[in-house]
């Protein structure tokens, strides 16, 4: 009875996703598409809504239907006694999967009402945001175009020569953009090596915030060193290097045009087949495809057809490499979850430094949630969510001696990946004072230097 009744279920469930979908293909800018938030409260209901995500990834038909919020695989209530899990539908999936949702007992409510309005406003500059030009044109007001992120990485160089060390051009993208790593900090008076921290953004291309938080937090350490102490002791005490975009390709494609607007991989030519791109993060050579990944071009965890196909990736790993053993963290920033997730990701094993990780990312995420209250969860992926092999995460702590390697999940709101720039400020404020104390843990622990 029991078993024939869970058949009845998952066949609906296929059925649903089977019969709805012909074509799938985003019309005119997302127009009438609406997220809404799901309340998950138990296996039965998760399984549900895995399985959609599943599938519809599967049959490249995420302009139609996507869920927005990574969720774990398994409900436990030990945990937490439900989940929310963003999902986008199509005006033409919305009452045949709401019918489900209701069915399935499942409660949602509307979070974004129509996501064409909330992207035009998402990309909406105000006047001091075209008229800026101090910060090379850079505004934590509006999200900016790569471009512009160069150009202020060139401003924050030419103004602060002392404290802003170098900007190497570290490779070209696929498309043929320049790649850059920032240095800053404030060298010592005897030239001796500080501990250093690595940190990027945007290597998934759609998650705008992740950049505009990182260069915020930057712009405030290097600007505010003569008025903040702590952006000062930040810069005396560590050396930072920055690239603010892992994935320039994907990142612009993904400003160039409304439909464009949740592009999350790269921009390359797969030979055999019409899918562009991969999921750049989990291509990296460690323990690559071991989990959470496939061989589909078609899917958003594509990871390549070999480590390192994506020559961002060759970029940012030789730029890392050149710094061992000075970088002793990496961040690598990413949203929309709130979470801080911390190695392994490949898979349940821990690695030895696991106690120090929870302990330091759950300062930093307290420290986080001081600010504003928006509340964070810490622990590695897998156990939190679910296995996910070939990221930075991973490959920084395994590879390039990054001990305190960390994923941060920035602030999603409900809005998913469609943050509202007046949320970029808060965000950087929030995550500027958990960078600052993996920073001060990590100066604590490897000294003032290295040699
Ligand atoms: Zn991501």
């Amino acid at each position: 009875m029991q078993l024939a009744l869970i058949v009845v279920w998952i066949g609906s469930a296929i059925l649903l996703i089977a019969s709805h979908f012909v074509d799938a293909d985003v019309k005119d800018g997302f127009r009438g598409y609406k997220v809404y938030r799901l309340t998950i409260q138990s296996q039965r209901q998760l399984d549900l809504i895995n399985r959609i995500s599943e599938d519809v990834d599967q049959k490249g038909l995420t302009d139609e239907v996507d869920v927005w919020t990574e969720l774990p695989r398994v409900f436990s209530p030990q945990r937490r006694n439900s989940f929310t899990a963003l999902i986008l539908l199509s005006p033409e999936k919305q009452a045949a999967f709401l019918e489900t949702f209701d069915s399935e007992s499942i409660s949602h409510e509307v979070t974004i009402p129509d996501l064409a309005v909330a992207i035009e406003e998402e990309s909406r500059f105000s006047l001091e945001d075209t008229r800026a030009v101090e910060n090379g044109g850079m505004t934590w007001t509006a999200y900016h175009r790569y471009s512009t992120m160069v150009s202020w990485m060139d401003s924050l160089r030419s103004r602060y020569p002392d404290l802003v060390n170098e900007k190497v051009m570290i490779g070209k993208t696929y498309e043929g953009r320049n790649m850059y790593l920032l240095k800053v900090g404030k060298p010592r008076a005897d030239g001796k090596m500080k501990p250093g921290i690595y940190m990027d953004a945007n290597i998934h291309a759609r998650e705008w915030i992740a950049g505009a938080t990182l260069t915020f937090m930057v712009n405030k350490m290097v600007t505010e060193y003569e008025t903040n102490s702590t952006a000062r002791r930040m810069m005396n005490e560590i050396d930072w290097y920055i690239v603010p975009s892992a994935n320039p390709d994907g990142y612009e494609y993904s400003h160039a045009a409304p439909n464009n607007r949740l592009w999350r991989k790269t921009r390359r030519v797969n030979p055999f087949s019409t899918d562009t791109g991969c999921d750049a993060n989990r291509n990296f050579d460690f323990k690559w495809m071991v989990a959470g990944a496939v061989q589909t071009p078609r899917e958003n965890t594509y990871a390549g057809a070999f480590p390192y196909s994506e020559i961002e990736n060759v970029h940012v790993t030789e730029a890392l490499l050149a710094l061992v053993p000075q970088v002793k963290g990496m961040l690598s920033f990413h949203s929309a979850a709130q979470m801080w997730l911390l190695p392994w990701a490949y898979g349940y094993e821990r690695s030895e430094d696991y106690d120090e990780l929870m302990r330091v990312g759950r300062a930093a995420t307290d420290a986080l949630t001081a600010v504003y209250g928006i509340p964070y969860e810490v622990g590695t992926a897998p156990d939190i969510l679910y296995r996910a092999a070939g990221g930075t995460l991973d490959w920084a702590k395994a590879k390039a001696g990054a001990k305190y390697s960390y994923t941060p999940e920035l602030r999603d709101l409900g809005f998913g990946f469609v943050l509202p720039p007046n949320q970029i400020i808060p965000s950087g404020l929030e995550t500027f004072e958990a960078v600052n104390v993996i920073a001060q843990a990590i100066f604590e622990e490897f000294g003032p230097t290295l040699n």
